[in-house]
C-alpha cells in the first residue's frame, strides 16, 4: 500500500514515530515532516493539547479524531491517563455527546441497524470490515444514561463502551463492533431537528419492535457464531428485562445496566463488610428506585446469600426491602406490579414515603438507584445514623445532579459514621479533621473484565454464579490502606491488573460450569488473561 494510505490508518498509523528505516521502507518519505517522536513524546504532546481544552466536549472530540487518527495512540492515552480521561470518553461528557451527536457527527463509528434494514440485517452486518467480531455492545438509545431517549444518537454509548472494552479489558479493538438499533424515536425535540440523523418517527413497539430484536440476534449468530459477546446497553427497563429474559438461554448476552451494575454493587457491599461488619445475612437493605439497577443489584444480593447461607432464594429476599415511585413495595400492592417487581412484595402495610420506610424497615444498607437526587435527605441519613453505628450508604443515581446526596452531605449528617458510595464521583471530604474519600461504584471496574473472562474462555452463555465470582474478584484487590481512607472499591490506576483478576475468576467459574469451549483450560488463568490483553505500543514494520 501506499505510504499516504498508511497515514491514513488509523490502526496502523504512528505519524511522527515511524521511523526514518521505515519511511523510506513505506514510501512516506516527503509526507512527513522530519522531526521523529517517540510514542511517549507524541502523549506528552497530546495530553498538554487536551488539558488546553476547558470544555469537556472538545476533550471529547479531541479523543475522538485522534481514535480516527491513531488508534494506538488514542489507547495509550486512555490506559496511561486513566482517571483524567474515563470521565471524558465515558459517562458524564459521553452524555453530553450523544445530546449533541447530530453536529458533532463526523464518521460513523459502528454499525446503524434501522426499521429500514428489515429483512436484511445479515447483510448489513457483512458490510462491516472485521470479521472476526468477540464483543458487541448495542443500544436502542431509548434510555441512554440517564438523559432518556435520544434515539440514534445513543451511539455514542457503545462506541464509548468499547473503546473501555479494549483499554481497560484489554480486548482488541478490532474486535468490537458498536451497534444502534433504529426504530424512531418518541424525543420530539429530536424528531423536529434538521440534523437529526435517525429515523424520523416514533418508536416502534411490540410486535414489530421483537421482530427486528429476533432477526439481529439471529443474523449475529449466524454471522459471528455463539460466542460473540453481546452486550444490551440503555434499553428503556420494560425492553431490557425481557430481552435479557429471552435470549440469555440461546445466546452470550449480558445487560450492563441489569448485571454489571449488580455485580459492581455487590462487590461494594461485600468489601464493606470489612468496615461494618458481619456478613451480608445479617444485613437488611433497603433501595430507593426499584428499576433495571435496584432490582438487578437486589436479586444478586440475595443470590449471594442463598449461596453462602443454603437458604432458599424466597428466603433470603425477604430482608431486602424495595421503594418505587409509589411507596414501599409490599404485598398487597402485587396484582399490579411489574413482574420484575413482584419477588420483592413481602408483607407490611404500604408506606410512601422513604423516611418512613426507612423508620420501619430499619435497614442497615441504604440504597439509592431512582434516578432522582436530593431524596437522601438530612431526616433520612440522619435516621440510618441514630440506628446504626456505621450506615453504609450508597447514592447511585448519575449524574451528579440526580445524586442522592453528595459525599459531603452524607459524612456530615452522619457525623462521619457513614460508608459511603456514589454512581458519579466526588472529591475527598474533610470531616472533623478527617479525610474521607468516597468511592465510585462505577460499572467500568466489572465489565471490561468480565468480557474478557468470557471470551477468553470461550465461553457460551452467561451465568449468575459468574457475576458472583467477579464481585468477589473485584472486592479481593481492595487493600487494608484502601480501607482505611472508608474506601470500598480500589483505585482506578490499577484496573488492567484487577480486569485481569476478574477475567481469570470469571473463566475460572465458566470452566467449572462446563460452560467453557476454549481447552484445555490454562493452568494460571490471571497470567493467561494477561497475555490475552491488547497493548497500545507501535508495532514495527518492515
Ligand atoms: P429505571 O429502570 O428507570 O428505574 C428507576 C426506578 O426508580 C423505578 O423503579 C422508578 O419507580 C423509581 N423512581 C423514579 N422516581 C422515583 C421517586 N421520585 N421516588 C421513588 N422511586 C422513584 O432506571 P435504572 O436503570 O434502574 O437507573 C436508575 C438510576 O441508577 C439512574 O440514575 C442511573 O444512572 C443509576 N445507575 C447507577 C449505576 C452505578 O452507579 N454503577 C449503574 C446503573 C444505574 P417506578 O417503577 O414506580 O416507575
Ligand atoms: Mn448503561
Amino acid at each position: 500500500a501506499s505510504g499516504y494510505t498508511l497515514l491514513r490508518d488509523p490502526r496502523h498509523n504512528k505519524g511522527l514515530a515511524f521511523t526514518d528505516k521505515e519511511r523510506d521502507a513505506h514510501y512516506l518519505t516527503g509526507l512527513l515532516p522530519p522531526a521523529l517522536f517517540s510514542q511517549d513524546l507524541q502523549e506528552k504532546r497530546l495530553m498538554n493539547i487536551l488539558r488546553e481544552y476547558k470544555v469537556p466536549l472538545q476533550r471529547y472530540i479531541a479523543m475522538m479524531d485522534l481514535q480516527e487518527r491513531n488508534e494506538k495512540l488514542f489507547y495509550k492515552l486512555l490506559i496511561d491517563n486513566v482517571e483524567e480521561l474515563l470521565p471524558v470518553v465515558y459517562t458524564p461528557t459521553v452524555g453530553e455527546a450523544c445530546q449533541k451527536y447530530g453536529s458533532i457527527f463526523r464518521r460513523p463509528q459502528g454499525l446503524y441497524i434501522s426499521l429500514q434494514e428489515k429483512g436484511k440485517i445479515l447483510e448489513v452486518l457483512k458490510n462491516w470490515p472485521e470479521k472476526s467480531i468477540q464483543v458487541i455492545v448495542v443500544t436502542d438509545g431509548e434510555r441512554i444514561l440517564g438523559l432518556g431517549d435520544l434515539g440514534c444518537q445513543g451511539m455514542g454509548i457503545p462506541v464509548g463502551k468499547l473503546s473501555l472494552y479494549t483499554a481497560l479489558g484489554g480486548v482488541r479493538p478490532s474486535a468490537c463492533l458498536p451497534i444502534t438499533i433504529d426504530v424512531g424515536t418518541n424525543n420530539k425535540k429530536l424528531l423536529e431537528d434538521e440534523f437529526y440523523i435517525g429515523l424520523k418517527q416514533n418508536r416502534a413497539t411490540g410486535q414489530e419492535y421483537y421482530e427486528l430484536l429476533e432477526e439481529f440476534m439471529s443474523a449475529v449468530k449466524q454471522n459471528y457464531g455463539e460466542k460473540v459477546l453481546i452486550q444490551f446497553e440503555d434499553f428503556a427497563n420494560h425492553n431490557a428485562f425481557e430481552l435479557l429474559a429471552k435470549y440469555r438461554t440461546t445466546h452470550l448476552v449480558f445487560n450492563d445496566d441489569i448485571q454489571g451494575t449488580a455485580s459492581v454493587v455487590l462487590s461494594g457491599l461485600v468489601s464493606a463488610l470489612k468496615l461494618i461488619g458481619g456478613t451480608l445475612a445479617d444485613h437488611t437493605f433497603l433501595f430507593l428506585g426499584a428499576g433495571e439497577a435496584g432490582t438487578g443489584i437486589a436479586e444478586l444480593i440475595a443470590l449471594e446469600i442463598s449461596k453462602k447461607t443454603n437458604a432458599p432464594l424466597e428466603e433470603t429476599r425477604k430482608k431486602i426491602w424495595l421503594v418505587d415511585s409509589k411507596g414501599l413495595i409490599v404485598s398487597s400492592r402485587k396484582e399490579s406490579l411489574q413482574h420484575f417487581k413482584k419477588p420483592w412484595a413481602h408483607d407490611h402495610e404500604p408506606i410512601k414515603e422513604l423516611l418512613a420506610a426507612v423508620k420501619a424497615i430499619k435497614p442497615t444498607v441504604l440504597i439509592g438507584t431512582s434516578g432522582v437526587g436530593q431524596t437522601f435527605t438530612k431526616e433520612v441519613v440522619e435516621a440510618m445514623a441514630s440506628m446504626n453505628e456505621k450506615p453504609l450508604i450508597l447514592a447511585l443515581s448519575n449524574p451528579t445532579s440526580q445524586s442522592e446526596c453528595t459525599a459531603e452531605e452524607a459524612y456530615t449528617w452522619s457525623e462521619g459514621r457513614a460508608i459511603f458510595a456514589s454512581g458519579s464521583p466526588f472529591d475527598p471530604v474533610e470531616y472533623n479533621g478527617k479525610v474521607f474519600v468516597p468511592g465510585q461504584a462505577n460499572n467500568a471496574y466489572i465489565f471490561p473484565g468480565f468480557g474478557l473472562g468470557l471470551i477468553m474462555s470461550g465461553t457460551i452463555r452467561v451465568h449468575d454464579d459468574m457475576l458472583l465470582a467477579a464481585s468477589e474478584a473485584l472486592a479481593a484487590q481492595v487493600t487494608e490502606e484502601n480501607y482505611a481512607k472508608g474506601l470500598i472499591y480500589p483505585p482506578f490506576t490499577n484496573i488492567r491488573k484487577i480486569s485481569a483478576h476478574i477475567a481469570a475468576k470469571v473463566a475460572a467459574k465458566s470452566y467449572e460450569l462446563g460452560l467453557a469451549s476454549r481447552l484445555p483450560r490454562p493452568e494460571d488463568l490471571v497470567k493467561y488473561a494477561e497475555s490475552c490483553m491488547y497493548t497500545p505500543i507501535y508495532g514495527k514494520y518492515r
